[in-house]
């Protein structure tokens, strides 16, 4: 007997017309979900373990109903999730998921297919291209820029700095491993940098003692002198300079290195630069906020993450480099069962990075720019610099005891609270305290940081949905939170 190909398939998974049923009612749970975040607390209101609790110690045997499942994401998932969405949150940095992008995601699950080398998908390899190209265009950057996509800025970084390594070692490290190297290999960036820099230095086998906190200047970016003079001072000690992470918008303040001037250091002892821009690349379409990362051409490689501020549903971080072929030499694997006939006419993206295979993000930044625009997007982002901006001044204006405790070159407004008679420590604690109070309330969220070793609150602007009454509110409550 044939069979019937087009029968329901069997084992009980579902089926594509079950699928079109649920998916319908999902995407109105999602719709309904985004149009009620503005009534739901922006921190989840949970203890450890509650979530766990809530959720059946055992996998379901049986098929169980959709119903049941999108029961439990109301009353288990959404009460036990931070609202990154919510236009009251200004914790961290800006997380934006378009609703756009949202439905490329939809649409590259759907698809169901992989990236593991051009033949594997032709279309997900070539549309990453252009996406990758696209956003180079819109940033300003220079056609002698390739790039990738990856999951998050934390991979571009270790991989930028494997590929400074094999540079400065003439693929040596590779050849005979990390032993082989006579002169320790250091690596340059400042305090302020993300933590996923330090990581990714002690996972590329570096070492922390050859890892180099360059001093800061009073606006919190690296001093191009500095540097010179450290990477003499290891010269010296017979140590050899290899790579510079500099700051385009550093996690706590968004503090900016001068990118020319380091490059120009970096040059004298060939030094890779590696700029993490993980937030404000986002800025970077935007032509008068291209001067912060003056200088980039000279650049060996720069991250950012349209899932940051710029609004393409996680996980989306672009990549790019300028010397494709040192990055596929250091990154190259090809194993027989991926060797097809395209190969040396095309681009197998596994040679970019650390990963095989790959989701089609592209597909998430194709919606997002097609379905929402470039120019929605740039007004967005200048909507949310003018609300820092306009922020920024209300704390100057208010004084008494607010400062704004850091430059605010884009949207992150740093600030602190000293009420009267208290010693540093005691506005330490009372900062703590009035931000987690304020948290706990559900009203908003802030993150608190330390910069020059003491606490301060940040207030990170740029969720889709804020609006400049959300910023001023947020200040009316932080200032009945942190006086009263
Ligand atoms: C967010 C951020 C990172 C880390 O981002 P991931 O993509 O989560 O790894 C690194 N550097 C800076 C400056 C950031 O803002």
């Amino acid at each position: 007997m044939v069979p019937n190909l087009c029968a329901p398939v069997a084992f009980g998974a579902m089926t594509p017309e079950e699928f079109r049923a649920a998916g319908h009612e999902l995407v109105d749970w999602i719709a309904d979900f985004r149009e009620s975040l503005e009534d739901r607390p922006v921190r989840a209101n949970v203890e450890p373990g509650d979530v766990r609790a809530a959720i059946d110690t055992e996998p379901p045997q049986t098929p169980q109903p959709f119903a049941a499942v999108v029961a439990d994401l109301d009353r288990v998932i959404t009460s036990g999730a931070m609202m990154i969405q919510h236009p009251m949150n200004f914790g961290w940095f800006p997380a934006n998921a378009s609703l756009a992008s949202v439905l490329g995601d939809i649409a590259s699950s759907g698809l169901g297919t992989i990236g593991i080398s051009w033949e594997s998908s032709p279309a997900l390899t070539e549309l990453e291209e252009v996406m990758c190209d696209w956003l180079r265009q819109l940033t300003g950057l220079s056609p002698a820029w390739q790039g990738v996509i990856n999951d998050t800025a934390s991979t571009a970084t270790l991989t930028a700095l494997l590929v400074a390594r094999e540079r400065a070692t003439q693929l040596g490290q590779n050849r005979d491993g990390l032993q082989a190297q006579a002169a320790p290999l250091v690596i340059y960036t400042t305090e302020q940098a993300h933590s996923s820099v330090a990581k990714a230095a002690l996972l590329a086998g570096f070492g922390w003692h050859n890892l180099t906190m360059v001093s800061t200047d009073d606006a919190y970016q690296m001093d191009p002198r500095a540097l010179a003079d450290a990477m003499q001072a290891d010269i010296d000690a017979g140590r050899q300079p290899c790579a510079v992470v500099a700051n385009t918008g550093s996690t706590g303040v968004t503090a900016m290195d001068p990118v020319a001037e380091i490059v120009q250091v970096a040059a004298a002892h060939q030094a890779w630069v590696h700029v993490d821009a993980a937030m404000a690349g986002a800025a970077m379409i935007l032509p008068e906020c291209r001067h912060l990362w003056e200088g980039v051409e000279g650049a060996d490689s720069v991250a950012w993450n349209p899932h940051k501020w710029f609004g393409t549903v996680f996980d989306c971080s672009v990549f790019y480099v300028r010397d494709v072929d040192l990055l596929n030499r250091v990154m190259s694997t090809n194993p027989s069962y991926l060797q097809s006939a395209a190969d040396g006419s095309v681009t197998q993206y596994r040679d970019w990075g650390i990963p095989l295979g790959r989701r089609f993000r592209a597909l998430k930044l194709w919606f997002h720019l097609r379905l929402d625009g470039v120019e929605a997007i740039q007004a967005r982002l200048r909507r949310d610099l003018e609300n820092a901006k306009w922020l920024e001044a209300e704390v100057h204006a208010t004084g008494g005891g607010w400062d704004v405790v850091a430059p605010v070159p884009l949207q992150t407004v740093c600030i602190r609270y000293s009420p009267p008679g208290l010693t540093d420590g005691e506005v330490d604690s009372h900062t703590r305290g009035w931000v987690e109070a304020l948290n706990t309330s559900g009203a908003t969220f802030l993150s608190t940081a330390k910069l020059d070793d003491r606490w301060m609150v940040r207030v990170s602007i740029g969720v889709e949905g804020t609006e400049r009454r959300h910023v001023a509110e947020v200040w009316t409550l932080l200032r009945q939170a942190a006086e009263g």
